[in-house]
């Protein structure tokens, strides 16, 4: 008879396996499954985030940001060294010891906190089964009082770009490019396509982006995304928008890539093509028919607020279900389920999610932009400040880029905050726990900042949200 547990996690990424620690830590026994297996043919936890997606996409960025560093900017301040060469061996090298090491973390963390690790493919075959078909076919039946499931999501494929081997690939492709692209063709200008596009084009490739929408970034506030745009136009990517991906041929060793924008049909040769259109929730094989779990029109797994599906004490978490497509919605989810099923009240605030793309300058967010505020009726008044004004940015040789603070124009409460800046990912903390406390633009107006620190440009935005930025010459007079 096989075990039987509190709860079983079906996938092993940064929305199941928090959910199973979390689970082990409010002393549940707890299993979780997961079926993939790295090149060596070794389970391996982490899933999408860890193993070809948020891990290993920022040491590339990372490594081609300090080799342009090196190779633009040292000079800028005095540091003369030889041309720097890029020796893409080594840096795949040191993203592929990145993700070991963090993926081996997980998998120590199972062990510190007493959770049982499944090997293979998880499928629920009811409210209280999940059966676990190993790697060399043998399936055995847990049963559980509770199932999570977290099985993520996969890139979108579309008709008119099949995949190739080599030439046409998906993000995971484009992870593994062994030498610099010629001409990279990257279709899609969301968050995927700009930090992969990025990566290649500080490493020497002529990069891009066609893209089918004629906004850029419309999910980030107009400000913050005229000046990336125009930021990410300077450094050499060609972004094209209202060019739709119509179709591709494979001639020899090159893509033939047609596409339509508004002076008709158009088409570019590239020698790799990244597909980066978007995810789809994997839920291919994880229940059983008959088990009853409901999907939505999407295909992602029917759950309300906590998680819940519509069978009782089944859960689904992260990139499967709504919501943003990000790894810490997904741990965040984990948390509040696995806390549901210990008998706590537990719930997540989706207003104050952040969102981040890694290019150089980073973008972050979160909240309303401008626009939805009036597009919603909401009556606001916004701060910006330029970083150009900042003495910690200067002094950094970062000057890029501005944050915008948008507030209620009754309340004062924060509904906003939109940044491009250098360690914009690491700033907008500032923004998220100031509207998970629910605070009023006045409240970080009243906060002493530590100077010099690139955070006092948030300082000041909130100043400016009544006009009384210190440091910007044009300010409102009372
Ligand atoms: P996943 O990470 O996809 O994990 C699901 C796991 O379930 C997988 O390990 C899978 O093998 C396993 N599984 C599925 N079905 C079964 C089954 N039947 N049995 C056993 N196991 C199963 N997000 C960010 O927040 N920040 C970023 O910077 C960022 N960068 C990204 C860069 C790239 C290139 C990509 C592709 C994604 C990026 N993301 C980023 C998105 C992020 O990776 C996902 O939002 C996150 O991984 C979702 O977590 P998850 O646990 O829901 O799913
Ligand atoms: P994201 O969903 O953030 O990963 O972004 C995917 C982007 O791909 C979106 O901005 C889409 O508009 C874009 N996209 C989808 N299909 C096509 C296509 N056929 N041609 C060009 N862009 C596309």
């Amino acid at each position: 008879m096989a075990d039987k547990f509190d709860v079983i996690v079906i996938g092993a990424g940064p929305g199941g396996y928090v959910a199973a620690i979390r689970a082990a830590q409010m002393g549940l026994k707890t299993a979780c499954v997961e079926k993939w297996v790295n090149k060596e043919g070794k389970t391996v936890h982490g899933g999408t985030c860890l193993n070809v997606g948020c891990i290993p996409s920022k040491a590339l960025l990372e490594t081609s940001h300090k080799f342009v560093e090196a190779r633009d900017h040292f000079a800028e301040v005095g540091i003369e060294v030889d041309e720097p060469k890029a020796n893409i061996a080594k840096m795949l090298e040191f993203k592929n010891s990145v993700i070991n090491k963090n993926v081996g973390g997980i998998s120590a963390l199972f062990k510190a906190n007493g959770v049982t690790s499944l090997e293979g493919k998880g499928k629920v075959t009811s409210s209280t089964e999940v059966e676990v078909t190993d790697h060399d076919g043998n399936a055995t039946t847990y049963t559980a009082d509770n199932i999570v499931i977290a099985a993520g999501s996969v890139p979108v494929e579309i008709p008119p770009t099949p995949l190739t081997d080599d030439l046409i690939v998906t993000s995971t492709g484009a992870l593994e490019f062994t030498e610099v692209p010629k001409r990279l063709g990257v279709i899609g200008a969301g968050v995927i396509g700009l930090e992969l596009g990025s990566v290649w084009k500080r490493l020497g490739a002529e990069v891009t982006v066609l893209e089918a929408m004629d906004s850029f970034l419309p999910m980030v506030d107009s400000a913050i995304a005229k000046e990336t745009q125009k930021l990410l136009k300077k450094q050499g990517l060609d972004i094209k928008l209202g060019a739709r991906v119509t179709g591709s041929e494979v001639k020899d060793s090159e893509v033939v890539v047609k596409y339509t924008d508004a002076d008709g049909e158009q088409e570019m040769t590239f020698d790799k093509l990244i597909v980066c259109v978007g995810r789809r929730p994997y839920t291919q094989g994880v229940i059983a028919d008959g088990v009853g779990v409901e999907l939505d029109e999407r295909g992602f797994i029917f759950v309300d607020d906590q998680c819940r599906t519509n069978v009782p004490n089944v859960y689904a978490i992260g990139d499967c279900v709504r919501g943003p497509m990000l790894a810490h919605k997904a741990s965040e989810e984990g948390v509040m389920v696995a806390d549901i099923i210990a008998g706590h009240k537990a719930e997540m605030n989706y207003d104050a999610i952040p969102s981040v793309i890694y290019t150089s300058p980073e973008v972050a967010w979160v909240g309303m932009t401008e626009q939805d505020a009036k597009a919603k009726g909401i009556e606001v008044k916004t701060g910006s400040f330029p970083f150009s004004a900042n003495g910690r940015a200067l002094a950094n040789n970062a000057p890029e880029g501005m944050a915008k603070i948008i507030a209620d124009a009754e309340t004062d409460r924060i509904l906003g905050m939109h940044i491009v800046s250098q360690h914009a990912g690491e700033l907008i903390a500032q923004g998220v726990i100031a509207m998970e406390f629910g605070s009023s633009a006045e409240d970080l107006a009243l906060t002493c900042y530590a100077h010099p620190s690139t955070s006092e440009a948030i300082h000041e935005a909130a100043l400016a949200v009544e006009g009384h930025a210190i440091h910007m010459a044009n300010r409102k007079k009372r």
